[in-house]
């Protein structure tokens, strides 16, 4: 993929704009619980730092609706940022070129919640050009933004020079890596609870797809339509017939895809509920699928040595109730092996992908890791992301 990287920028004695994403979670007495958003950020910060340029950053917390709110202010992150970086932040409430332009050469600014203005989420090129006045360039560095067409997150990049931050650049490299250009065959695991969540994605990845596991409760779902009793399992029946036909459009693409062939199942969604393997001919009414069974782990294991790139996106079964998160972990082992031998590039992503494979504790071991939900999604799904076009349009490679 081709967008502006930031080493062929100029950068000394010039004013960065940066994108980050600092929407970070934080428990009821407000401390932050995960602070990988604050960390990620730090690369370019410190890129910056280093090659001279004034940096100013700019970010989204929460859902604000357009107003200020004392609540959703970006104040808090000051403390453990300047912790991070070893260096004092200014936190600036309303910038102003001016403000900004008098600021040290050397200065880390921090800008209040871009939210507390409706126009951040409309878009409004307003918006965006009174940004663009602060600075002299533009970063990208919030690949989780950049799904969406806010000013901050993409319409700024229309009126400065914009560049790849190096968190965004990773992220853009691997993911282009895994999908644009992978290497073949390519297989997806497609879990978690709904199909109708993920109709887009499944569409856009069979026709690009070696192989597509279908698992979780969405599995449920293509089951029924196959003509299996899944009981009282999650299942969405309205969608029988959209089912069938990404079937029918995997098969026309040639593309393989693995379903559950044996189930777990058990009679209460709790941890260490009774259960028992079964065929899928076997459930009973008041039984529910929580997991995929051992042969379907073992041809999902089988085509995972076949395959040379992985991309994994929701878990097999009910991973967060012991033992019904035993396929997710079994599969998560055996990719993680792959990848330390060289022989699989595996790229996952999602909210809930990256809890489970936390918990196979495999994330250092995977080739790649999104911790970016939405935009991973829909990226997965084939969309365009603002964020990221705005990238591609400028780019002088
Ligand atoms: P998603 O956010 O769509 O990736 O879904 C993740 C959720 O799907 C997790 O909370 C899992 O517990 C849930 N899940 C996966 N498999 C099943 C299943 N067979 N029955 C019910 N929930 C499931």
């Amino acid at each position: 993929m081709s967008f502006n990287r930031l080493e062929t920028a100029e950068l000394k004695g010039k004013t960065a704009l940066v994108r980050v994403d600092f929407n970070v979670p934080r428990d009821g007495d407000g401390k932050i619980t995960d602070d990988t958003r604050i960390r990620s950020a730090l690369p370019t910060i410190k890129y910056l730092q280093d090659s001279g340029a004034k940096i100013v950053l700019l970010s989204h917390f929460g859902r604000p609706k357009g107003q200020p709110n004392p609540e959703m202010s970006l104040r808090f992150i000051v403390p453990t940022l300047e912790a991070a970086i070893g260096k004092s932040v200014s936190f600036v409430e309303k910038p102003s070129a001016d403000s900004i332009a008098n600021m040290a050469q050397d200065a880390i600014i921090l800008v209040e919640n871009t939210r507390f203005s409706h126009m951040e989420t409309q878009g409004d090129p307003k918006m965006a050009q009174f940004l663009a006045s602060l600075g002299d360039l533009f970063v990208m560095d919030a690949f989780s933004a950049s799904h969406r067409n806010h000013a901050s997150s993409a319409v700024v990049g229309n009126y400065l020079p914009a560049y790849a931050g190096l968190a965004m650049e990773r992220e853009l490299d691997h993911l282009a890596a895994a999908l644009d250009h992978p290497k073949t065959p390519v297989m997806a695991i497609v879990g978690g609870a709904k199909v109708s969540t993920k109709i887009d994605l499944l569409e856009n990845l069979v026709s690009r797809l070696d192989t597509l596991v279908i698992g979780g409760g969405m599995a449920n779902t293509f089951l029924f339509a196959q003509g299996h009793d899944v009981g009282g399992s999650l299942c969405e029946k309205d969608l029988k017939a959209k089912a069938l036909d990404i079937l029918a459009a995997a098969e026309k693409e040639n593309c393989h895809i693995i379903l559950p062939v044996d189930v777990v199942t058990a009679t209460e969604f709790r941890a260490h509920a009774d259960s028992r393997v079964c065929g899928l001919n076997e459930v009973l009414p008041h039984e529910m699928i929580l997991d995929a069974g051992p042969q379907t782990v073992s041809t999902i294991l089988d085509a995972m040595d076949a395959s040379e790139t992985l991309i994994w996106n929701g878990p097999l079964g009910a991973f967060e109730l012991p033992p019904f998160d035993t396929s997710t972990i079994e599969c998560a082992k055996y990719a993680a092996k792959f990848c330390r031998r060289g022989s699989l590039t595996a790229v996952a992503g999602g909210g809930d992908t990256v809890a489970a494979l936390a918990l196979a504790d495999v994330l250092d071991e995977f080739t790649f890791i999104s911790t970016a939900g939405g935009a991973f999604l829909e990226w997965m799904e084939g969309k365009a992301l603002p964020g990221v076009e705005i990238l591609k349009s400028q780019s002088n490679a």
